[in-house]
């Protein structure tokens, strides 16, 4: 399989270009007058620096919204890469024990997962993870592109150092994994509900500045209300009012769905309205 067939894109709106990986992870290429931003790495299947360095000449700002290896691990292909200190904790416990193969494990078990033919996929074309260093990241940095700017807000939930990018020019946002449809927080690296709640309030104070939404994974984008539907979930949860709908997560029911999830679709709320979680009790 060449680079070409492990990524393909879609310019869908001026200065932007959604790639799109073999799992449907999502990165997004923003270009500027004087240099370009690449917000998410994908899985590491393929290189996605090559790729990207087809769709543009520009020296390349490379920017995490978090450290989950569906969107951290093509980063390894880079030498110069911004993550928030606490997601960059993160990645480094993979290398504390040497788990280095084990990361690069999971990479393979994603490319299975997402192609379901390995024998179409070349090992030597998956991403080596190395213990290295990343550029950090606060909120409120900016990147500039020449006629556009990046603006980091930091939102703390699905994990604890995620980060959302408003390009404010474009009045577009990429909301990542940070707030999504079904966005998991019961993760071991995520916030408590009531501090995902808080982190979206500071998010929403920005709503003015943004009309479009972006995402990481399918359905790839979302309606602004997404923001005040999830408040209102995490404010269901804190009072005890949801669904509670048990949730596997790695053979154990120890997570749960907040509101119910149209069965067929498995991600979209039956109820019609397009914010959710996943949470732990605790
Ligand atoms: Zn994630």
């Amino acid at each position: 399989m060449n680079r070409q067939e492990y990524f393909h894109h879609e310019q869908f709106y001026k200065g932007i270009i959604r790639i799109i990986g073999i799992g449907n992870e999502l990165c997004y290429l923003i270009i500027g007058n004087n240099k370009a931003a690449l917000v998410d790495t994908g899985a590491g299947i393929g290189n996605i620096r090559e790729y990207v360095e087809s769709l543009t000449n520009l020296p390349i700002y490379v920017i995490l919204t978090h450290a989950h290896i569906d969107h951290s691990a093509g980063s390894f292909y880079f030498s110069q890469v911004y993550l928030t200190s606490e997601d960059a904790k993160l990645l480094d416990l993979e290398f504390n024990s040497n788990q280095c193969n084990e990361m690069k494990n999971s990479l393979i078990e994603f490319a299975i997962a997402s192609n379901r033919q390995i024998g179409d996929i070349d090992i030597e074309d998956i991403v080596t993870p190395y213990k290295r260093k990343f550029e950090l990241l606060s909120d409120g940095d900016v990147f500039d592109l020449g006629n556009i700017s990046l603006e980091v807000l930091t939102c703390p939930g699905h994990t604890k150092g995620s980060v959302m990018i408003l390009i404010k020019e474009l009045r577009t946002i990429i909301f990542g994994d940070a707030c999504h449809p079904c966005t998991w927080v019961h993760l071991q690296e995520s916030t408590s509900v009531a501090d995902y709640r808080n982190s979206l309030l500071k998010i929403k104070s920005r709503e003015a500045d943004y009309d479009r939404v972006l995402l990481s994974h399918r359905p790839r984008d979302a309606k602004k209300e997404i923001l005040t539907e999830i408040i209102h979930v995490c404010e269901e949860v804190m009072d005890g009012r949801s669904d509670k709908i048990p949730f596997e997560f790695n053979g154990f029911y120890q997570s749960y769905i907040a509101k119910k999830v149209d069965e067929e679709d498995g991600i979209m709320r039956a109820d019609g309205k397009i914010g959710n979680i996943i949470y732990k009790n605790d």
